[in-house]
């Protein structure tokens, strides 16, 4: 199906205006095994120009009638996901009654069966552009309508959606109408969900999860509650606006392509967020910031909603650099921007390496699907970063007062990048228009160097090649000698050079430009800074500095400028001294994945796999047991080990650093890494998987089961992921990801030529964000040779590639060739 362009939203928005949408789903038969569809009935009340004629949106099995102001239409016009409204009055009702599908890609009303315990699940995930596929709407952002909702559900579940829920008789349920609402902010949540409620300043809370997660829920609901009730508290403060949408449901669901999604009242999350075993201290920030995440969306995207998808990445970026703050300030703790710098800006500077990097505002989005594709962390991280920059820029006592301003003015209708610039040259007296040409609408990354002269640093910008623009930075540089930081100072970067007075201390041997990653730009260690990074790092005493240096050593890596070894090498003596639990996550699996998984030649692995697994043990030798250090620790020495007598230990239950006893992920990461070794046999995993019946447990064991180096295995895994099995998104994905897991490059590079056919086929049945996901995740990158590239570019240039599958082809293609690059600049 096509997906709707600007030009037609527009002018169905010039036509109609959507008074009220009244909805009625029957679920009733959803807890029957193998169910695949529900009824839907929708009423829509509208006002259009009279004698006008538009399009209604439907994705259905099959629709049984349509009544446009009491006359059935002819069904024969309903083609490709729409039927024409002939002859509109100035008051109008369409009744649409329609038999739908379930989804099992994640997209529409996903089922999801729980191994478990045979329980069914739905949740709709109506984002970006799936309402049709559970009622018949206008499907556009900017034409938004409260909602009323009735579902009938077996008598045993819950139902839960925008608006508060109360079961009117067993099994029928009415959920109270919203504020209006754009279509792709609906949800229904439904199934036998394990709840916690509470209530907060006059708001009900509750969250939400399968039945077989209860005891995991009712451990972890207060810590998450918590910060949901700090955060709704400075929101409140900071936006002067209360919540607006009643009550606040957080629901974790199965087989969520996002991390979660902001429908008002009611949000979803996957459900990978509520830990069964072990987790980090990173994971739970990571969970919090999530949390933070889409509570901002409640006023900006929920509250105030984009006119088109183009200015999606306002809602995104304004969320993101949201989240950090209201963390840090409700924790009083910087960890939450140093897990920026480590997770989330690094992304962004990939994004950003890549050709498919565009400005963080005004790329075009003809359609809904292309719109799609620039949902990436130039979106996110760098447009979060940006915001950080407007702060710097304006002060922050204008930027809330433009953000108050905006949100009150447009409350409960559209706006776009325009209406938001207004509303902060107003609050600040500033004309932005040079400010947001530099920064949102022209692409690229500037270069930021440093050098210590006699008495003061030299601080460049080196523009963009391909974009050059002239951005300001509000900037700082630190170095250290030994641990003692020598230097630090600030400076506005409003020029390609700036040289700041330094009145004392001596010569630093480390120089980090950026070191407090104030800005979004290229941090260019100098060769004499990446020569000693291995002693002086572990050193550094401030974790964001670190974060900044690990993320400028990651960015090196990948333009060919600093060899792999050295990596290794930093890595081996920085992070046994480590106590951050995000860069320990994340340096951590840029060695394991990165750097021993595709960066080194062959040859080297061997030795850096030992160095990686000593550096391991000794973090997990010096860390107090059971803590998060200690975790990451364990995760990478069984990542990193060749020692295959140690991971049977631990798959056995024996010798496992304490706190890891029957954690049921942790036996599974020791099994892949077994299985990638081809250590273990499939009975082996079968029997594992026989003990550990719940749905990550059935994933895992797909995902190692993909890892066995055989061809009978591969060729199994293979079949799996693209043959005609009804595999659900996440099955795909741990198929995808176990496949070219370890160094098996003449087993599996048939499969290169057998990617390139078969996964771009998968178009059609499965939908543009799951495609877009399996299609990243199976790329054969660790088939590092120019004939992998080559047939990337051969498919490209075939041209009838989906914007989803094209994209991922076109990042991954990217990522591979800096491996090449670098593989060729430093041997192997
Ligand atoms: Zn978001």
């Amino acid at each position: 199906m096509s997906s709707l362009t600007r030009a037609d939203a527009e002018r169905r928005a010039q036509i109609i205006d959507v008074t009220a949408y009244q909805v009625e789903l029957d679920l009733s038969r959803g807890d029957l095994p193998d169910h695949t569809t529900f009824e839907s009935r929708s009423t829509i009340t509208f006002t259009a120009t009279a004698g006008a004629s538009t399009f209604l949106d439907v994705k259905a099995a099959e629709v049984r009638s349509i009544e446009l102001n009491g006359t059935l239409l002819d069904l024969a016009s309903v083609a490709d996901g729409r039927v024409t409204l002939p002859d509109l009055a100035a008051d109008n009702a369409v009744v649409v009654e329609a038999t739908m599908g379930y989804s099992n890609d994640g997209q529409g009303l996903h089922r999801a069966v729980d191994p478990a315990d045979s329980q069914a699940y739905l949740y709709g995930h109506l984002f970006l552009d799936a309402a049709p596929k559970v009622f018949a709407c206008f499907d556009q952002p900017d034409l938004k309508a409260p909602y009323t909702i009735v579902v009938t559900a077996p008598e045993h579940w819950i139902v839960l959606g925008n608006g508060a829920a109360t079961q009117a008789i067993p099994g029928r349920w009415e959920l109270a109408t919203t504020q209006p609402l754009a279509t792709y902010f609906v949800t229904i949540c439904a199934g036998p969900y394990a709840s916690v409620t509470d209530e907060h300043d006059g708001i009900p809370l509750g969250i939400h999860a399968r039945a077989s997660l209860a005891q995991e829920l009712s451990d972890q609901a207060p810590g998450m509650l918590q910060v949901t009730k700090d955060a709704f508290d400075y929101y409140h403060q900071l936006f002067d606006i209360r919540y607006p949408f009643g009550s606040y449901h957080q629901v974790f669901v199965p087989e969520f392509n996002a991390g979660a999604m902001e429908n008002p009242g009611c949000v979803t999350f996957r459900d990978t967020y509520l830990f069964r075993g072990a987790a980090t201290q990173d994971e739970i920030l990571t969970r919090a910031t999530t949390i933070t995440h889409e509570m901002a969306h409640m006023w900006f995207g929920d509250l105030v909603t984009m006119d088109w998808w183009d200015d999606l990445w306002l809602n995104e970026s304004f969320a993101e650099y949201m989240a950090h703050r209201t963390l840090t300030a409700i924790t009083d703790s910087d960890d939450a921007w140093v897990d920026s710098t480590m997770a989330r800006k690094a992304w962004g500077y990939a994004a950003e390496r890549a050709p498919s990097t565009h400005p963080v505002a005004g790329s075009p989005a003809p359609d809904a699907d292309s719109a799609l594709q620039n949902f990436d962390g130039i979106s996110y991280a760098k447009g979060a970063a940006v915001l950080g920059q407007l702060v710097a820029h304006l002060g922050d006592e204008a930027f809330v007062t433009g953000v108050t301003a905006y949100l009150k003015e447009h409350a409960y209708g559209n706006a776009a990048l325009a209406d938001f610039l207004g509303a902060m040259e107003t609050a600040s007296w500033r004309d932005l228009s040079s400010w947001a040409q530099a920064w949102l609408t022209t692409a690229g990354v500037d270069t930021i160097g440093a050098h210590q002269m006699g008495d003061g640093v030299r601080i460049t910008r080196t523009r963009s090649e391909q974009a050059p623009a002239d951005r300001p930075h509000a900037v700082d540089v630190a170095g250290w000698t030994d641990g003692e930081q020598v230097l630090h100072v600030r400076a506005s970067l409003d020029t390609d050079e700036v040289t700041v007075p330094v009145s004392a201390g001596g010569r630093a041997a480390l120089l980090v430009p950026n070191a407090s990653d104030l800005t979004w730009a290229r941090s260019a260690l100098s060769q004499d800074s990446l020569a000693v990074l291995p002693t002086q790092l572990g050193q550094v005493g401030e974790p964001q500095h670190r974060a900044v240096v690990w993320v400028a050593l990651t960015d090196a890596l990948a333009l060919a400028e600093v060899d792999p070894r050295l990596v290794v090498e930093t890595f081996a003596q920085a992070w046994p001294v480590e106590d951050n639990p995000s860069i320990l996550s994340r340096a951590g699996l840029l060695l394991t994945s990165r750097v021993l998984g595709e960066y080194l030649p062959d040859a080297d692995v061997p030795a850096a796999a030992e160095t990686s697994a000593a550096a391991a043990r000794a973090r997990l030798d010096s860390a107090e047991p059971g803590s998060s250090q200690a975790l990451a620790a364990a995760r990478v020495l069984a990542a990193a080990t060749p020692d295959a007598d140690l991971l049977g230990r631990w798959a056995g239950g024996t010798d496992l650093p304490e706190g890891l006893l029957g954690d049921r992920d942790f036996r599974w990461l020791v099994l892949r890494a077994l299985a990638v070794a081809g250590a273990v046999s499939a009975d082996e995993l079968e029997a594992a998987a026989a003990q550990d019946s719940s749905l990550q447990g059935k994933l895992s064991a797909l995902a190692a089961r993909a890892a066995l180096p055989t061809e009978a295995d591969k060729e199994w895994a293979w079949d799996q992921l693209v043959g005609d099995h009804d595999r659900s998104n996440y099955e795909r994905n741990a198929l995808a990801t176990g496949f070219w897991a370890g160094r098996h490059t003449d087993l599996v590079r048939p499969y290169v030529v057998a990617f390139h056919r078969d996964i771009p086929a998968l178009e059609g049945r499965v939908g543009q964000d799951a495609l877009a996901r399996v299609a990243t995740l199976a790329y054969p990158r660790t088939v590092v040779e120019e004939a992998t590239a080559a047939a990337t570019r051969e498919a490209l240039a075939s041209g009838d590639l989906s914007p989803a599958v094209r994209r991922a082809l076109v990042d991954q293609q990217s990522v591979l060739r800096e491996v090449l690059a670098s593989r060729a600049a430093f041997g192997g």
